[in-house]
């Protein structure tokens, strides 16, 4: 029969924190023939309270950062296909038509070329 005479410590597979695993509920446990928790109460909640609104157990973010202000990326970028070899370029401004766009292959050369 088991019977726990000390808390025993693991580590939370999430945070890889130590926890105790209080004599209490390893007897809670061992009564219910349940193995060993896994994850520390922390996580153990934040499982539980996350659980059924994605099939995905990995956290992975979900809504964070929906509030930040930067709703333009760091620099974006339009295709365009170059004025000189005519392969796809990838520009930071949106291409107008009227000037012709070059790749940065042959953006560089024509800086050169000046
Ligand atoms: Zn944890
Ligand atoms: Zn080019």
């Amino acid at each position: 029969m088991y019977s726990a005479t000390t808390d025993k410590a693991l580590t939370c597979v999430d945070c890889n924190q130590e926890f105790s695993f209080t004599v209490s509920e390893q007897q809670f446990y061992a009564d219910r023939q349940f193995s060993e928790p896994r994850r520390c109460p922390a996580c153990r909640a934040i499982r539980k309270a996350s659980r059924g609104d994605s099939g995905n157990s990995n956290y992975a973010g979900g809504d964070y950062g929906t509030s930040r202000g930067y709703d333009r990326g760091p620099r974006e970028m339009f295709s365009a296909t170059c004025a000189s070899c005519g392969r796809e370029a990838q520009v930071p401004f949106r291409p107008s038509g009227a000037k012709p766009v070059y790749c940065s292959d042959c953006f560089s050369t024509q800086r050169r070329s000046y």
